[in-house]
């Protein structure tokens, strides 16, 4: 079986979707990952075809870690521990807008998903890369929302944030990522819709959980 769950920026994602795989016993992959490791590997070029051909030279993929739980190997190295820093963050909705980056994370994704039982999460799982999902689930929070809980978040960690920043920050990802040409943003026409403002984690995950469930 396979769940795609799509969503805007800290739309809650990645934290409800592994643990729904967690719950499951489904493997999960974090698409925003991959596309996080090929901006690693495009740092400091602001060339689109640049960009193309740094990444497809990349070696980039998934490897398996403890449980069901996946790594991005860049190079042959495990770059989890990088992925979520600003010089990232700032460019990676530019470097995913990228035809040649999308078709070649895309091919493993697709690759990844025939391994058996799979929660995958992303912006184009319903629509481009796993169209024939069994349910489909498009994750949603007002910006404002959203960007309390990645200030929240941040300020837990102690790192240093601003509210304001945040918010600005978040909607131009959104913006990119819903205008651009190659898969952008959008809820598949069959996809469930859930609105998560005032939501617990636990109310988001328990959801999703009875749309499979049905499914089943
Ligand atoms: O989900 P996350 O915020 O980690 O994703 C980072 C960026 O990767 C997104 O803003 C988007 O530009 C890109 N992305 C994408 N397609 C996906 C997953 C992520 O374009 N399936």
């Amino acid at each position: 079986m396979k769940v795609a769950i799509d969503g805007p920026v800290s739309s809650g994602k990645s934290t409800a979707g592994s643990l729904l795989a967690r719950r499951l016993r489904f493997s999960f992959l974090d698409t925003g990952l991959m596309y996080r490791a090929a901006t690693l590997a495009a740092v400091g070029l602001d060339d689109e075809s640049d960009v193309a051909s740094a990444v497809e030279r990349a070696d980039i993929k998934l490897a398996a870690r403890s449980g069901r739980a996946v790594g991005i190997m860049l190079e042959g190295e495990d770059v989890g521990g990088r992925l979520r820093g600003p010089e990232v963050e700032r460019s990676v909705s530019f470097v995913s807008a990228v035809p040649a980056v999308r078709e070649k994370l895309v091919a493993v994704q697709q690759r990844f998903a025939e391994t058996g039982d799979v929660v995958m999460v992303g912006r184009d799982i319903g629509t481009v890369v796993l169209p024939a999902a069994e349910v489909k689930i498009y994750l949603t929070a007002s910006a404002e929302t959203r960007a309390r809980r990645r200030h929240e978040e941040r300020v837990a960690a102690s790192e240093e944030s601003s509210y304001d920043e945040v918010l600005s920050e978040l909607r131009e990802r959104d913006r990119i990522d819903s205008g651009r040409q190659m898969s952008p943003l959008r809820p598949a026409d069959d996809a469930h819709i859930l609105q998560t403002d005032g939501l617990t984690l636990e109310e988001v995950v328990a959801s999703m959980a009875k749309l499979v469930e049905e499914a089943r």
